[in-house]
């Protein structure tokens, strides 16, 4: 249907406090289902991740980037709207808590756009909370207030209602209040409150990088200031701050940032398995897939599959590109009946399945080294072979077929190139983030090619991780050791790997080799269904 047949609708999301898995169930379906979202600095870029089909459109504020009125982004919602787009509008915290959201509704009210609201977890709320201060408690504060400290001074001047709400008993909570810190405190003083009233300071609530202070109206700016506590902050001020209540299970990469790179298979799942230990894991750069199906080697390849003996797979890509290959030069599983195969890993086999192959050979370990060891007495005399991979494919293969005589066609099949995610963001995130991941070299070939100085020095203070030594020999080509190496080439490996090279901060760790206890024949999974270590 043509976008202008059909209204679209406009979904006013809220996106939770900072930590993205405090977004709403609702909130992610529709994020799921929508085919655009209009979004403004958000604490944590995974939200946008659950939009995967959707165009995004930012409309916040960046350094040195125009930033959009809100009229104009009324003005938007109603043209995408218009454009039968289903849009969802992500707003922090809760879209009608202090979020402008209430505009933007009634703009799209008068263009007759269809609209729902979804509630989110307010900042208000769950921030405090984070920092260990129920907003209400029984017998302490049987109410709370939240107000705005941004419009506070103005003209330099309190709002006329505020010594009433200075005299409410309840858990006074300020959003947007940092820069006024001192005109709110002194002002609630001047009203009343004791200077022995507690409170506190929140930044970055329920993100790894949270901060807080705690004290009293009297000292907390001083705190605040010593702390150096910046935006985004919450001010809370009544009895309640003097709880503690944080949380006291602490999940063993909480508070860690891992930057991670690789193919989106096997980024989603590492960066999954370290939310689930508390880390903060963001994907810096994504390996896609370039064909050669055209060139004329692969064509030529596919001339005589009659004349291979075998069929050599060293990772998942290879064995779907070579299948879809298959299809496009008139051919059919029936070619293959006479070649034997063999692959490198367990998500290569695995793949291998899918197109109804078993595999007549996988190395004990899962290194193209195992490889051309075990090929060179599993392959007979005269039995050519075909190895379909990418031209960054691991040249020992090359070199121990041709000490052996064996013959073989090393044919290249596809490319692996790199995908910044957010460059612009890269060095400041290299500097926040305790480790980077690399789980191929490949992976690390296209990594290093875009790195500009800046970024490149940006490494000096992070530990990277690399699965496998053939990774790690190719981060060392690039001028920079492993400082930690996964021996188990997997999701569970590489976690591992990271778990206990925090646990084990004073052993001495460049280089160190960390497995995965118990796991280690069964759970290679490299880059999942993508490539690994040659790819
Ligand atoms: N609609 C949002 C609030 C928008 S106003 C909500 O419901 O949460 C933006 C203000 O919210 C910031 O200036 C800050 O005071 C507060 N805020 C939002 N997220 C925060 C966080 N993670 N930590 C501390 N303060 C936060």
């Amino acid at each position: 249907m043509n976008k202008t047949d059909k209204t679209g609708a406009v979904y006013l999301v809220g996106a939770g406090p900072g930590d993205p898995e405090l977004i709403t169930v609702k909130g992610m379906i529709r994020l799921n289902g929508c085919d655009t979202v209009v979004y403004d600095s958000l604490s944590s870029d995974r939200l946008l991740e659950l939009a995967p089909r959707a165009e995004k459109i930012f409309v916040g504020k960046r350094a040195g980037c125009h930033s959009m009125k809100q009229e104009e982004i009324n003005e938007l919602l109603v043209k995408l709207g218009r454009e039968g787009r289903t849009v969802v509008r992500l707003k922090g915290g809760d879209p009608f808590v202090f979020g402008r959201g209430g505009e933007e509704v009634q703009a799209l009210q008068k263009a007759g756009i269809p609209y729902e609201v979804i509630s989110g977890v307010t900042s208000a709320v769950a921030v405090p909370a984070s920092a260990g201060i129920p907003v209400t408690h029984r017998a302490v504060s049987r109410s709370f207030h939240v107000m705005t400290g941004h419009t506070l001074s103005e003209e330099g001047t309190l709002p006329p209602d505020f010594p009433e709400f200075a005299r409410l008993s309840g858990t006074l909570v300020f959003l947007m209040g940092l820069g006024n810190l001192h005109p709110i405190v002194s002002g609630l003083m001047e009203a009343g409150k004791p200077a022995d009233t507690p409170a506190a300071v929140i930044e970055n609530g329920t993100l790894p990088q949270e901060r807080f202070v705690k004290g009293t109206l009297k000292t907390i700016e001083a705190l605040a200031e010593k702390a150096g506590i910046g935006t985004p902050a919450i001010i809370v001020v009544g009895e309640t701050a003097r709880l503690d209540m944080q949380a006291t299970v602490k999940q063993p990469l909480a508070g860690v940032s891992v930057c991670v790179t690789g193919t989106p298979g096997f980024t989603k799942k590492l960066i999954s398995s370290l939310h689930g230990l508390g880390a903060d894991g963001e994907c810096v750069c994504r390996l896609g897939v370039k064909s050669y199906l055209d060139s004329v080697a692969v064509a030529d390849a596919y001339g005589k599959l009659k004349e291979y003996g075998w069929l050599v797979f060293t990772s998942a890509n290879a064995v779907r590109l070579f299948f879809e290959g298959l299809g496009k030069y008139g051919l059919d599983c029936r070619s293959l009946g006479h070649v034997k195969i063999a692959a490198v890993g367990r998500g290569t086999a695995r793949e291998l399945r899918q197109y109804g192959f078993l595999t007549d050979y996988v190395p004990e370990r899962y290194q193209v080294e195992d490889l051309a060891k075990g090929l060179i007495s599993a392959v007979k005399p005269g039995e050519r072979l075909l190895i379909p991979r990418s031209s960054g494919g691991s040249r020992i293969l090359n070199k121990t077929l041709d000490e052996a005589g064996i013959p073989y066609d090393d044919v290249v099949l596809y490319d692996v190139e790199g995908q910044w995610r957010e460059k612009e963001r890269l060095e400041e995130r290299l500097k926040q983030s305790r480790y980077l991941t690399f789980a191929s070299g490949s992976g690390v070939e296209a990594f290093f090619d875009g790195l500009t100085e800046g970024e490149r020095k940006a490494l000096d203070g992070i530990r990277v991780v690399c699965i496998g030594d053939v990774t790690a020999r190719a981060l060392e080509a690039r001028g920079r050791k492993a400082d930690v190496i996964a021996e188990v080439f997997s999701v569970p490996g590489m976690t591992a790997a990271i778990l206990k090279d925090l646990m084990n901060p004073e052993e001495e760790k460049n280089g160190q080799i960390i497995s995965f206890p118990g796991k280690r024949k069964n759970s290679e999974e490299k880059e999942g269904k993508d490539d690994g270590n040659d790819s």
